[in-house]
Formats: structure tokens, sequence, C-alpha cells
């Protein structure tokens, strides 16, 4: 259920694998994401299992409806009867309450500086790396008074470098803009490293502390692939402060 988790300071990072649920095939088990064509009881359930694994209240889980862009929105509690913003970052400075990312091949990104008290969760696929949406998030961050020397980055599960084929012409585009997601496929032909791309780009904002979870979601049957079966479920990453050490 969970696969990989990292606790530093009083920041807590998360990252779900597909079994221990309640999902039938073509999601089994453990579908988090509400956008699949799932019923929507089954990923309640798989929610509630989640949280409960994690120690977590399922109501004190943010969730974002994600579309591929940049912009990021500041949280401090669910949003209840507000619609959910269509944002592929969300940030909060309040202990306790816990960002969640959805992906299946896109890198998810969880951030947390845990002397500010603030956290952030991220959806980097192509286009959210090429438009900057971990960028966003370290600068909606700083606006709370993070310093991105004291963030603790982790990246999830995660279609890999040497997995991810694209045309010759989209790899050039990617690169164009971050040179680091340049890669090639196992099979040499052009590929994109998105997650290599989030490295560079946390990189170059002085975020020092970066781990990977050194999962490929292709290559892992242990995790969902949108490119290896299109028809699947997602996982999940969850970011949270404690209420006490912060
Ligand atoms: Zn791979």
């Amino acid at each position: 259920m969970i696969g990989h988790r990292f606790d530093a300071n009083g920041a807590h990072f998360a990252f779900t694998d597909r079994w221990g649920g309640v999902s039938a095939v073509p999601y089994e088990e453990l579908n988090l994401g509400g956008a699949v064509g799932e019923e929507p009881a089954a990923v309640r359930a798989n929610r509630a299992a989640a949280a409960g694994a994690l120690g977590l209240d399922p109501a004190r889980v943010v969730w974002m409806n994600q579309v591929h862009g940049a912009d990021v929105v500041e949280v401090d509690g669910p949003w209840g009867d507000a619609d959910v913003p269509s944002v592929d970052a969300i940030v909060t400075a309040r202990p306790g309450l816990a960002l969640a990312v959805l992906t299946a091949d896109c890198v998810p990104v969880l951030l947390a500086d845990p002397v500010a008290g603030v956290a952030a969760a991220a959806h980097a696929g192509r286009p959210g790396m090429v438009a900057g949406v971990v960028p966003a998030a370290v600068a909606a961050m700083a606006e709370l008074g993070a310093d991105p020397a004291r963030i603790v980055a982790r990246t999830g599960p995660a279609v890999c470098g040497r997995c991810y084929e694209v045309p010759e012409a989209m790899r050039a585009e990617v690169a164009a803009v971050e040179p680091a997601a340049h890669a090639e496929t196992s099979w040499g032909t052009p590929a994109v490293d998105v997650a290599a791309g989030v490295r560079a780009q946390l990189a170059r904002l002085g975020v020092r502390d970066v781990e990977d979870a050194g999962v490929c979601t292709l290559e892992s049957r242990d995790h969902y692939s949108y490119r290896r079966d299109r028809t699947t479920g997602r996982l999940a990453g969850y970011v949270w402060l404690n209420r006490e050490e912060t």
C-alpha cells in the first residue's frame, strides 16, 4: 500500500504502490484517482485506507484537479463545498494538513521546509515540468517563508528516461527549455527524462536535499503506468507537517 515513506524533522513524505485496496481489474487494487472511470465508492474506500495507513484523517487530505499546467494555489484546509481548483501544485503552511498528488508515470514532487512549516505537492509531467510547475511551487513556498536551502524534496515513482520514448521533435522542444531532460531509451530512440528535468530545476533554485524513490512505473508491475496500460489507476504522493514539531 505505502511503497515509500520518508520522514525528516517533522515533515512526512509518502508514495503509494498499487496494492492493498478494493479496486477490481483494470484498476486493481489501490486506485486513488477519482477521474479515471472507476466507481467513486471504491476510490473513497481506497483513499480512506491509504490515509489510515499513514495515520491521516482522510478528510484532512487535499487533492487537486490536475491539468498539466504550472498554476499553484495556497490552501489552509479541505476544499469543502468549493470547487476543486484546476492546478498542478498546492502549498500550505497549515500543520497536519496533507497535500496529495495523483500520478501514473508523471513525476510526483513533494516539498517541505520543516523549519518554516511550509509544504507543497506538485504534479510534474512533461508539460508541467516544461511549464515550470516545480519552480512555481518553490516560489509559492518562499512567499510563505520557506528557504530553498532548507527544503526537503522527494520525487516518487515515475516513468524513467530510458522508457519514456517521444518523437525527436518533442525531445528537442523539451531539451530547449530543460537540457537535463534530454534522454535516450534503452533501445536507442529519443526520450525525455522528466525527473532529471525536475532535479535540475530544483538544483538551480538551491534545493539540495533531493531524493527519488527510484522506481520506474512503466517497468514496475507494482505501480500504475498510463503508458503501459492506458486504462489504469492512479498512485498518490502525500506530504504533511507535524503539528508538534513545526
Ligand atoms: Zn523505465
